[in-house]
């Protein structure tokens, strides 16, 4: 790899949600208080995203999201995996009210105990699948290298190692994206819709991955679908209808 593809690419992607570090943290606990989002645009009503959300998920805890469209699904999971920030209200983390911090803090919280997966893979398409799951710790690349290896073993990609990401298929992509969200040992995994974009099969084994690797980890998982079988895995399933949450019956 040349010196100006080591140089350019993992610095913002440090800052980035998927760029993560394990750490012992006691207390994994998420609780959202009173949570709104509202966008507010001149000329235009104020559109509430988010309506007074109140939510406790204890540590490794399998949480499934549903609703239609536009509900405020992503916007809840992002503001929970502290990626944006409230209109108002607060979101607990190991005990602290984690938007009264700075973006340093959100980021490190972030790096150290999140993993989040996409509906779209954003691997990136100059990067081997090793090197794209390697980039969250690129800094300590070498001594990472081992565990990248079982990971890409265990999400069944050991062959594909060295293929970029556009020689995969669409499932194998998806297959990468988790690994890469799973090199730091995150204690919470998000993921929005990982299979949206998966036929059937493959989407089923994209999904029995997120939950064997979670539960392997005990970690927590916190999943939006559109998926009924799929929501019905969960330890509790949420649904979510214009900003606000439903619980339903497990
Ligand atoms: P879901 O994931 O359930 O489909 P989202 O959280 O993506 O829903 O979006 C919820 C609502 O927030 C939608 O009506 C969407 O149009 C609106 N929304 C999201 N981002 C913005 C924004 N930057 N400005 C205005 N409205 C937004
Ligand atoms: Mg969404």
């Amino acid at each position: 790899m040349s010196a100006s593809r080591r140089y350019l690419v993992p610095l913002p992607y440090f800052h980035s949600p998927l760029f993560t570090l394990h750490s012992a943290v006691k207390n994994m606990e998420i609780r959202a208080v009173n949570l709104t989002k509202v966008y507010k645009k001149k000329d235009s009503p104020d559109i509430e995203v988010l309506k007074d959300i109140n939510l406790d998920i204890k540590s490794g805890e399998k949480i499934s999201f549903t609703g239609p469209s536009g509900a405020g699904k992503s916007t809840l999971i992002h503001t929970l995996g502290l990626m944006d920030r409230p209109t108002s209200g607060q979101v607990f983390i190991d005990g602290k009210d984690c938007y009264k911090s700075d973006d340093n803090y959100l980021c490190k919280m972030r790096k150290d105990n999140i993993g989040f997966v996409f509906q779209f893979h954003y691997l990136l398409a100059d990067f081997t699948v090793l090197e794209n799951i390697l980039l969250p710790v690129w800094e300590e690349k070498d001594k990472k290298m081992s565990y990248a290896e079982e990971i890409l073993a265990k999400v069944g990609l050991s062959h594909r190692k060295n293929h970029f990401p556009n020689e995969l298929s669409g499932g194998e992509q998806q297959r990468a994206a988790l690994a890469r969200a799973l090199i730091n040992k995150p204690k919470i995994i998000f993921a929005d819709e990982p299979t949206g974009n998966l036929d059937r099969q493959t989407g089923l084994e994209i999904e029995n991955l997120l939950f064997s690797v979670s539960n392997d980890a005990k970690s927590t998982l916190i999943l939006v679908t559109h998926n009924q079988e799929l929501a019905q895995k969960a330890d509790r399933q949420i649904k979510m209808i214009d900003g606000k949450i439903k619980t339903a019956e497990v």
